[in-house]
């Protein structure tokens, strides 16, 4: 069986501080594998650049230009983590029997790949990085993370626990992906959704090697302040957590007019108008807010913006 041609697609946002690094450990590493008979000698590196404002770029063309194993591709602004892995995945669809995704910060262990390339070898068709060990997160991404994948699950998403963008894919599944369309792209979700065999590559999460997360817990909410002068979608979301604070405040009205209503500090007739009144307008505007959240997804996707705009590729 002929090696594979594998491409690493590597989305970088502000990465100037570590790019160099995971270059020389992911080049040393491919051509290890490469010796091996691993993968095909004509597979390449891929590094997105997603609109950085810092010297990203710079560092990418210049390790174009050093060594011809690397392509470089330029999107034209900062269009998010998933959009930046799908730009350079969809650009490639052709060219290469696989593809893995890993993040430009070393957090995945590399050492994770020959397992995967040896899982697709059996026939794996997606082969999903698992970090089995958290040890180097903050106690609260831990426990954070680990209730987002409990809530993503209950609400019917099919996602792997603690299994983030480190993932293979084969041609084929990358060939389906495209059929979704949604601007709105959580891989995590889509990816199982695609279907076909799939194994899973356990290994432990390290410390990002160097520069800064680019996903503070203050970044989301930002972004949607940023949002408001531009879409208009927010003020929804202003209803939801409105609503949700009427709820919650709704809730103790509740219990103090319950309250006053057995220890008999009520006239006749408060409590039966007063429940219903505050329970139900707090739920309202919950609710209200919720629809809009829906409706404010409908707007985003009805418009059909592209994902991301590729401005320029260097050694394709
Ligand atoms: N990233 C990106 N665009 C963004 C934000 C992040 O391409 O708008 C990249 C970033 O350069 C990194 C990966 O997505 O390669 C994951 O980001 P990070 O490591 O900061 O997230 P964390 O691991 O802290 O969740
Ligand atoms: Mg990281």
């Amino acid at each position: 069986m002929n090696p594979a041609r594998l491409l690493l697609v590597i989305p970088c946002y502000n990465e100037e501080a570590i790019l160099n690094l995971t270059y020389s450990k992911l080049s040393m590493y491919y051509n290890g594998i490469k010796q091996q008979g691993l993968i095909a000698e004509n597979s390449r590196i891929c590094f997105v650049n997603d609109g950085s404002r810092d010297r990203t770029w710079n560092i990418i063309e210049e390790l174009c230009r050093t060594d011809s194993n690397i392509i470089g591709v330029g999107l034209s602004r900062n269009f998010g983590h998933q959009s930046a892995i799908m730009a350079g995945l969809e650009k490639h669809v052709d060219d290469f029997d696989c593809f893995i995704t890993i993040d430009a910060d070393l957090q995945d262990d590399i050492n994770a790949i020959t397992g995967m390339i040896e899982k697709h070898r059996e026939g794996a068709m997606v082969v999903y990085g698992v970090r089995s060990d958290r040890s180097s997160d903050s106690w609260f991404k831990r426990v954070t993370a680990e209730q987002f994948y409990v809530l993503m699950q209950k609400m019917g998403v099919p996602v792997v626990f603690n299994h983030a963008d480190f993932r293979l894919m084969d041609r084929r599944v990358l060939q389906e992906l495209g059929n979704f369309k949604e601007i709105n792209l959580f891989l995590r979700g889509i990816v199982p959704l695609v279907g076909f065999r799939n194994e899973k590559v356990f290994y432990s999460r390290l410390e990002r090697q160097a520069g800064e997360t680019k996903y503070p817990l203050n970044k989301m909410l930002l972004f949607a302040w940023n949002g408001i002068t531009s879409f208009s979608t927010f003020p929804m979301r202003l209803v939801l957590y409105f609503g949700l604070f009427n709820f919650i405040v709704a809730m103790l009205i509740v219990v103090y007019i319950l309250f006053s209503f057995l220890i008999g500090h009520t006239v006749p007739g408060w409590t039966s108008t007063m429940l219903p009144l505050t329970f139900f307008s707090g739920f309202n505007m919950m609710a209200l807010g919720l629809i809009g959240e829906y409706i404010g997804k409908i707007y985003e996707e009805v418009k059909g913006r592209p994902r991301y705009i590729i401005e320029k590729i260097v050694n394709e």
